[in-house]
């Protein structure tokens, strides 16, 4: 393994030694969700800001204003011989129904590619799109993709199954930074399996959804903060999501990776670390609306001394950790070439992960990472992530000691790199996304923010 400073050397022996970081999670998710707008979306604020106070650390606090959304009652029924009722819940930025509720017939859209619904696309005009979250016929798509698919086919409503077992529901957003055109409710893949059987005997199926939500433009904030480097002015901008999804604690997606962060910003102050450049930590609000904090910030704010940027979601839970690097060819060499020296064998991919806070600094031609635990089993997909099942109990004491000691090399050998791979210009960026045949995806999702 190459040299490590002998403050990382210390600081990793202060890792294993204590168990601060698996208290710090413990303490983000019993504030609660800190789901955008919500009370422990502000205890997190305080949280955060009186953690980096007593450390003596300076922040900033980066005030901005969003589609805001709040959950109400869902019912789902399906009108058979008898009302049977399923349990459901809204998907995030989803509209209500009339107080009559919505009626249809419910139509299986399998995994809502665009391929899938154009088969049955004579029948989905008025009528209820049922898919499911796991691969569809051309592998994985996001969601907001999905949804965006059944709405662009006509459907009055959208229903997001879980594909993995366990009667939980799935979540997330419809739309990004504004509410959807269709309601759309998350139902667990027992009910789907259930729906889909009688569906397979049945001509059709009745079904009527009642959802109640409430939606205001309100503000949020992101949380920022120096450790200032040799180099002050090249800036590695460390970030990660605070915020969690409303029905549940968020504890890997991503409560942890904050708990990193902070952990990491108390050990660099307690061992007076000046690294190599500048690491500028952010931790970033209303991401899982669809981006929308990081993406405002990246628009707004003089990113010209940034020269990599680093996202840690879902950092902790599983091991190996993953490397994405957006498709970018020389930084992809550039961290293979530090493979050996990482704490243990990563995964170093060129994987473009749009649907996390790199995505927008990305677009900005700033090399970029998105860091996090590859799941053991690729088909789990989001696994407990975005349920009520994503708890701290279900992370260990050791992955979560080695996941900041990773985070804290990582840094280390990124930030003290002798050359850091040059921003892209505007015209290579979009080439890597074409070429990656991300385009008409991105657009879909009003996720292209170039010409
Ligand atoms: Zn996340």
């Amino acid at each position: 393994m190459g040299s490590l400073s002998l403050e990382t050397e210390k600081i990793l022996g202060r890792i294993f030694s204590e168990n601060s970081i698996i208290d710090r999670i413990k303490d983000l998710c019993l504030l609660g969700s800190r789901f955008s707008g919500s009370e422990s979306e502000k205890e997190a604020q305080e949280y955060m800001t009186s953690f980096l106070s007593n450390l003596g650390v300076e922040f900033d606090e980066y005030e901005f204003e969003y589609q805001g959304w709040e959950r109400g009652a869902c019912k789902f029924l399906i009108i058979d011989n008898e009302k049977q009722e399923f349990p459901a819940i809204s998907l995030v930025l989803a509209p209500s129904t009339s107080f009559e509720g919505l009626s249809g017939s419910i139509i299986n859209g399998n995994g809502g590619s665009e391929t899938e619904l154009n088969r049955i696309k004579n029948e989905i005009p008025g009528n209820i799109v049922m898919v499911h979250s796991g691969d569809t016929e051309e592998g994985w798509l996001h969601r907001r993709i999905k949804y965006a698919n059944a709405y662009d086919f006509g459907a009055s409503a959208f229903v997001f199954a879980n594909h993995n077992p366990g009667q939980l529901f799935p979540t997330g957003s419809v739309r990004s930074n504004r509410i959807g055109e269709i309601p759309a409710i998350g139902i667990s893949k027992e009910s789907y399996e259930y729906i889909k059987e009688k569906l397979s005997r049945k001509k059709e199926l009745d079904c009527r959804i009642n959802v109640n939500n409430k939606s205001e433009i309100t503000t949020s904030k992101h949380i920022i903060w120096d450790i200032p480097g040799e180099i002050e002015d090249e800036v590695i901008v460390i970030g990660g999501h605070y915020d969690g999804h409303d029905i549940a604690q968020g504890a890997t997606d991503n409560a942890a990776s904050i708990a990193v962060i902070l952990e990491l910003t108390r050990l660099f102050k307690e061992f007076n670390v000046k690294p190599y450049r500048t690491l500028r930590f952010i931790a970033f609000a209303v991401e899982e609306f669809g981006v929308v904090g990081s993406t405002i910030y990246a628009n707004k704010v003089d990113l010209s001394n940034v020269v990599a940027m680093i996202n840690f979601d879902g950092l902790v839970g599983h091991i190996p950790k993953k490397i994405t690097c957006s498709g970018y060819e020389d930084l992809f060499n550039s961290i293979k070439a530090i493979k050996d020296e990482l704490l243990y064998e990563p995964i170093i991919a060129k994987d473009i992960i749009t649907a996390s806070d790199n995505y927008p600094f990305m677009c900005k031609g700033i090399p970029n990472m998105c860091v996090y635990g590859e799941k053991p089993d690729p088909r789990v997909g989001r696994g407990w992530g975005h349920t009520t099942a994503d708890t701290f109990d279900k992370i260990s004491k050791v992955d979560a000691k080695l996941s900041l000691a990773y985070a804290l090399v990582l840094i280390e050998k990124i930030s003290s790199m002798k050359e850091i791979p040059r921003k892209l210009m505007e015209s290579e960026v979009i080439k890597i996304l074409k070429d990656a045949k991300l385009e008409e995806n991105l657009k879909l999702l009003e996720k292209w923010p170039f010409k």
